[in-house]
């Protein structure tokens, strides 16, 4: 099965091949392309599309929230080249840091579907959503506004720090 998941958490991988059955029952075939995300990789492309100032107070913001840890790493990652915005997570937020997310995307004829604009598309996001959903898994297509995330599915249905306490941030975050 052809996806690229070293690293997540093994009760999450074993949801990941349930969903990957799921969704062949259902004739739509997905490529999952992304698993664990490192904090500091996720730092990296959460710093490319954002201000130096911005970064500031987000840093603090990350201190309360999840600990002095994550503050500190999304300082010391240093500035980034510009590139788009493509995360609203900053390192320890996403459950990608810990082993507990993954990305996919559906294929048709060999060609991957990224378009979630034309209606024949959308059918098949719904298709993986409603799959996701089906093997207990969370799906990011169903939150609103700009969280929306149509590739995106995790094990928890809450955030990071609603699960977690910060020792078990620290502990369990792939740094
Ligand atoms: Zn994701």
């Amino acid at each position: 099965m052809p996806y690229k998941l070293s690293g997540v958490q093994p009760e999450f991988l074993v949801k990941i091949h349930n969903l990957h059955l799921e969704c062949e029952s259902n004739g739509l075939k997905i490529l999952t392309y992304c698993g664990v995300r490192t904090v500091n990789e996720q730092n990296k492309i959460y710093r490319q599309s954002r201000s130096t100032n911005f970064i500031l107070t987000k840093a603090s913001n990350l201190e309360i929230t999840l600990g002095y840890r994550f503050g500190e790493a999304l300082l010391r990652i240093g500035p980034q080249k510009n590139g788009p915005r493509v995360t609203n997570a900053a390192g320890g937020q996403s459950w990608h840091n810990y082993g507990y997310a993954a990305d996919s995307v559906p294929i048709v004829n060999g060609k991957l579907i990224w378009d979630t604009k034309h209606p024949r598309n959308m059918e098949l996001w719904q298709l993986f959503g409603k799959c996701v959903r089906e093997v207990g898994l969370y799906w990011a297509g169903d939150w609103e506004g700009d969280l929306v995330e149509y590739a995106h599915c995790q094990y928890f249905e809450g955030k990071v720090r609603d699960v977690y306490d910060e020792e078990q941030r620290i502990a369990k975050a792939k740094w």
